[in-house]
């Protein structure tokens, strides 16, 4: 291995180590299907959250407003 490759590997491994950081908490963040929308109950297929675009920025914008009070 010379210096290049060497370069390279570490460049790999860290590559690697983020994507796996990004991978773990997208599926910390990640809300469950519920087959409610999560936003306003309503009921919808088990493969969507929320009833409605409007029923999704609703609950991103709450949960960015919880967030910037330190809510959680
Ligand atoms: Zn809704």
């Amino acid at each position: 291995m010379d210096e290049v490759d060497v370069g390279n590997y570490v460049a790999e491994q860290m590559l690697a180590a983020s994507l796996a950081e990004v991978a773990r908490r997208a599926k910390k963040d990640a809300q469950p299907f519920t087959g409610k929308c999560l936003y306003c109950g309503d009921p919808v297929a088990d493969f969507v959250r929320f009833c409605s675009g409007e029923c999704s920025d609703d609950y991103t914008w709450l949960a960015e407003s919880r967030k910037r009070r330190g809510l959680g």
